[in-house]
């Protein structure tokens, strides 16, 4: 027997340092640690201990007799990655905590309350005289776990009980509801505390740049994400096109260009029947408008081949299992790269893209047996495409895209050859995109904070500027999940208190004891960790009746009317 990690996987690491044998790879010591869509268990090892099933925060891990149906591909997911991973067994990473001196105390600003400030916050508060305050402009905390994970994917939100945890402890502070570069300045930020970390993330879309992209219909997958779930800035805006308005395009089909995880979340919430997204804490407003949407297929674009879609194999495998819900691909889609297919016959290819070619082959094998069948709803997968023009006049009416072909490994360039997908809906989710954090440097040409090693830098590659930190998305760019935030998040932790360790942080000139009022001077309506516990109480009560996780506040009003009931 052996225990088997499944979809949820977070990549957290957690397990790996529970693991008595070593047998969860990759470690966070390893090369490809930052790059593994998740981690895998070696059956040939793993000893069914069990440490690692009461360690991971999101329940990914199973002993395999006690799989599901829909988990046990996973089996074979996980055996997969040993196919060319020869690990030794060496010891599991432990994170190095520096020395701080005793006899002083620092204070921590954190900006940002997702997973990457939490993280940051959870390593900085083990150490008794740090302590940490953490703005969000939001009145609720944990950023992309609330407002960007799936609904679906419940036990991914399983994070927020260790975040819930660090909120707790009595050297953490938050302010919520408040804006930095409104309510308070970097400026008055830095003279207050001896570091400042910036964990703001990448909340905005990124552009195609072709015609037609902002008709009606047309929308970022980070305005709809938003829009499901429920953050306060999206509640009124709600992006589908109302039912009844007159169309010339297939109005039962959606287009999603790109083809990332996020992707793939856009395409379930389109086609999920409203029983199955009833029981989620989605969105009251998006439930609604998505049970009278028309949408009955959603056709996935991506630009490159199958060995290069930017979905992981946890997510695609699981499509498999949603209710009602077929995954069409045509054969003729999976085309591979030359060296691709050389790779593949000589038993050299990477694990990872081997498994996803393998699991689109099973899919394609279904696609006569599928055929016709389209009274049923259906994600369907195209490849080697990409879009050149959003069509439609008042409205979207489809997709124009051009045939691509590979060129080199990775690497594609339009063919001549140009076809229309009609369609009401396109979704463009080609990822998230960092904005300028007002007072502080930013590289403008990779849309995030300049840094080395966490430590915020002038400019690219320029000089560090002392008590100034980055983590997360703001600082990497918008990829890697919770897992990949949890290491940069404790990178920034580990920087800060080497250079509190090393003497290399500015005195502040002012206490920080002033923010609350500072802030509330400036109209900001100021919500701490009772605010929070009040919401999160609302939320979770009106769940209960309705037997779901929890039921959201969406506007900012009902927020700050529960956080604030007390006038607190
Ligand atoms: P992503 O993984 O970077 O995917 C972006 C997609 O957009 C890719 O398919 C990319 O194609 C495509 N694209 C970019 N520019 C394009 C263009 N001009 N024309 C056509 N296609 C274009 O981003 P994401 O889906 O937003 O996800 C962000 C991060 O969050 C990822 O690391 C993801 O794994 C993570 N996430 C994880 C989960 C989960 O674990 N369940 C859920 C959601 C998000 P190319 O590959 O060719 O560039």
């Amino acid at each position: 027997m052996a225990h088997v990690i499944t979809r949820p996987c977070c990549n957290d690491g957690s397990c790996v340092e529970v693991c008595p044998v070593n047998c969860i790879h990759p470690t966070p010591d390893e090369d490809d640690f930052l790059t593994a869509e998740m981690l895998y268990i070696d059956p040939a090892t793993c000893i069914d201990c069990g440490a690692c099933i009461d360690e991971c925060p999101v329940g990914a891990i199973y002993p395999d007799d006690e799989l599901d149906a829909a988990d046990e591909p996973f089996l074979q997911i996980n055996a997969d990655y040993y196919n060319d991973h020869d690990v030794d067994g060496g010891l599991a990473h432990s994170s190095a905590v520096p020395r701080v001196p005793s006899d002083r105390t620092l204070r921590v600003a954190i900006v940002g309350a997702g997973p990457a400030a939490f993280y940051a916050a959870t390593a900085l508060t083990d150490i008794r005289q740090v302590s940490v305050d953490m703005f969000d402009r939001l009145p609720t905390p944990y950023g992309l776990v609330r407002a960007g994970v799936a609904p679906d994917h419940p036990k991914t939100k399983g994070v927020e009980t260790s975040f819930a945890r660090t909120e707790k402890r009595r050297n953490f502070t938050y302010h919520l509801n408040v804006d930095v570069g409104t309510h308070i300045t970097h400026d008055e930020l830095a003279e207050r505390y001896g570091a400042v970390l910036y964990a703001v993330g990448a909340p905005h879309d990124r552009h195609l740049g072709i015609p037609g992209e902002d008709l009606p219909g047309s929308f970022p997958a980070t305005e709809f994400v938003a829009w499901y779930n429920g953050h306060p800035e999206f509640a009124g805006r709600n992006p589908l096109p109302a039912a009844d308005r007159p169309s010339t395009a297939d109005a039962g089909r959606a287009v999603v260009i790109g083809n990332g995880n996020v992707a793939l979340d856009v395409a379930r919430v389109l086609l999920e029947d409203g029983e199955t997204l009833a029981a989620t804490d989605i969105a009251d407003h998006a439930l609604a408008a998505l049970n009278e949407s028309p949408i009955r297929e959603v056709v996935v674009m991506g630009r490159r081949g199958i060995e290069n879609a930017a979905f992981t194999n946890a997510e695609f495998v699981s499509l498999a299992d949603l209710d009602g819900i077929d995954v069409v691909i045509d054969p003729a889609e999976l085309v591979l790269s030359d060296s691709t297919q050389r790779a593949l016959d000589d038993g050299s290819l990477d694990s990872t893209i081997a498994t996803k070619i393998r699991l689109a082959r099973e899919f394609a094998a279904r696609f006569d047996e599928l055929d016709g069948l389209d009274e049923r709803r259906r994600i369907v997968f195209r490849f080697l495409a990409s879009p050149v023009e959003i069509t439609g006049d008042d409205a979207v009416t489809g997709v124009r895209c051009v045939r691509n072909e590979y060129t080199a490994p990775g690497a594609v360039a339009p063919t001549a050859e140009q076809f229309d997908t009609a369609a009401s809906v396109v979704v463009r989710s080609v990822g998230y995109r960092g904005r300028p954090v007002p007072g502080i440097p930013f590289d403008a040409e990779r849309a995030v904070v300049p840094s080395t090693d966490a430590r915020v830098t002038d400019g690219p590659g320029g000089d560090v500027v002392p008590g100034l930190y980055v983590a997360g998305w703001i600082r990497r760019g918008p990829t890697g999940g919770i897992g990949r935030n949890r290491m940069c998040g404790e990178e920034a932790a580990a920087a800060i208190l080497a250079d509190f360790a090393g003497g290399a942080l500015p005195e502040p000139a002012k206490s920080a004891d002033d923010v609350a009022d500072l802030v509330a001077a400036r109209g900001a309506r100021h919500v701490g960790i009772d605010g929070w516990q009040r919401i999160d109480a609302a939320e979770r009560a009106a769940g209960k009746e309705g037997g779901r996780r929890r039921v959201k506040l969406v506007t900012s009003e009902e927020l700050e009317a529960v956080a604030l009931a007390d006038g607190t």
